[in-house]
């Protein structure tokens, strides 16, 4: 078998066991360059697809190689930054050429597939599923840990707790976790923390208490997404305290999801935060470029329409911030292509430009005030004011050092704006909030936190 030969025949094995959009995503401008005594040589265009495929996807390219020829060892891979016009890329493109065929035909006599039901039983809409969940290094301990518990629910984490900043994909992965437990026979309950609490308090106004105990308590798993929302509402954390207790000491599974951390969530009943911290805490962070490249790719395939690599290349280097931002971009740009076919990369940046622009320049110090107090649910004036409580002079002095050390405001300036400080306390405040980063990982997650918030809102 020629190398060509022989990564095609693996290719079509491999395409078999993953899904289209990682498929894509991991294998395209791929090739092997040599075999020489059992060991294969694979060509990859950069360093993130070799960790990857190394990480990832070794067994199944080991196997499908040993499958064709038995004589293979190992497999290593290389680097090689041109683009690779070969084979590989060919049965990538033909594989979506395919799937946006269908996608066509499908759309054709049906609605936009963007309209999926959502299940009144469960709350899960079947548009999120793990096969449409692009897997980077920001997200890739969430969604192992969700693996885990598909797995084994109520087992190995419990409750599994996520956090990250809008739109990074919690929701997603939320109710991915809960359309495939429902897929393996679990009964699964979704449920934002909000709507927990409405019908919370709508049961206990109409004495159905009972009903509402009954509907929460019976489920296999149950999935609270936004959780930070019940800070500060006693009755509703009380509930939640029973429930958890319940589901848990059955061994059913709880997972949550949250903006914050819960360390950082205020008025947050310590018996709970203390529950939440008991089992597995993991993260969700902001998606590098080539992720951005493949949610791109993934979407377009979902809509049936294909971009040119250039115009996606253009809004994935342009839109940084999150997920559900690149997707409207990704939108815009296809409204306004409609027109007269695709825009070039200067006409999708013009279209794009009230979402591209320099964050330093955008963000006003009203809108650092704006997010720190609703991260810390204190008042503005108490911000601004000369209140020495902890309460206030921490989310002040916080307000400051992201004003000096994201937006690079000048230490005059920011006193200023903060008060009308002199500067010296400003300098001051940096410091003391950059020593203490260095040794509270809590405080840095804090403040990454809020940095997001304030350029993604
Ligand atoms: P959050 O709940 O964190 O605010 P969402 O789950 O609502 O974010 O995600 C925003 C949008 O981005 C959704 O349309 C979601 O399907 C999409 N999305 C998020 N993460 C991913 C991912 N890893 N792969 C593909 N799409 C994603
Ligand atoms: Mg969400």
């Amino acid at each position: 078998m020629t190398n060509e030969e022989l990564w095609q025949a693996a290719l079509a094995d491999i395409e078999l066991q993953v899904s289209s959009a990682n498929f894509i995503t991991w294998f395209r401008n791929t090739s092997v360059t040599t075999q020489k005594e059992g060991e294969v040589v694979v060509c990859v265009p950069n360093g993130f697809t070799r960790e990857w495929l190394e990480k990832k996807y070794q067994k199944f390219i080991l196997r499908a190689l040993r499958g064709l020829s038995p004589e293979v060892k190992g497999v290593r891979y290389v680097i090689q930054a041109k683009r690779a016009p070969e084979a590989a890329g060919e049965r990538i493109r033909l594989a979506s050429a395919q799937e946006t065929r269908t996608l066509e035909r499908e759309k054709k006599d049906q609605e936009p597939l963007e309209v999926f039901a959502v299940n009144k039983e469960t709350n899960l809409n079947p548009r999120y599923t793990f096969e449409n969940f692009i897997v980077g290094s920001f997200n890739e301990l969430a969604h192992a840990a969700t693996q885990a518990v598909v797995q084994s629910p109520g087992v190995t984490y419990n409750p599994l707790f996520i956090y990250g900043g809008v739109g990074l994909g919690k929701t997603h992965l939320l109710q991915a976790t809960g359309n495939e437990l429902v897929k393996r026979g679990h009964v699964v309950r979704y449920i934002s923390s909000e709507r927990f609490t409405n019908e919370l308090v709508s049961a206990l106004h109409n004495g159905k208490m009972g009903a509402f105990k009954e509907k929460y308590r019976k489920v296999d798993a149950l999935i609270i997404d936004d959780i930070q929302f019940i800070a500060g509402k006693e009755k509703t954390q009380e509930e939640f305290f029973y429930t958890f207790n319940t589901l848990y000491e059955n061994n059913k599974q709880i997972i949550l999801s949250s903006d914050r951390p819960p360390k950082s969530i205020a008025t947050l009943e310590e018996r709970l935060r203390s529950r939440f911290e008991g089992g597995m805490l993991t993260d969700i962070g902001q998606p590098e470029y080539e992720t951005r490249i493949a949610i791109l790719r993934q979407r377009c395939l979902e809509k049936g329409v294909a971009l040119r690599e250039e115009a996606i290349n253009c809004i994935a280097a342009n839109i940084e911030r999150n997920i559900r931002e690149l997707e409207g971009a990704l939108n815009l740009v296809l409204a306004s292509g409609k027109k007269g076919g695709e825009l070039g990369v200067d006409e999708i940046k013009s279209t794009l430009k009230h979402i591209i622009s320099s964050p330093k320049r955008m963000v006003s110090p009203k809108k650092v005030f704006d997010v720190v107090t609703s991260f810390y649910e204190i008042k503005e004036k108490d911000l601004l004011g000369q209140d020495r409580r902890q309460e206030f002079s921490r989310p002040r002095q916080i307000a400051m050092y992201i004003m000096r050390n994201k937006l690079k405001n000048s230490y005059p300036s920011i006193g200023m704006k903060v008060g009308g400080r002199d500067h010296t306390t400003v300098i001051h405040a940096c410091g003391k909030i950059e020593e203490e980063i260095k040794l509270d990982e809590v405080l840095r997650e804090e403040i990454d936190l809020i940095t997001h918030r304030i350029y993604s809102e």
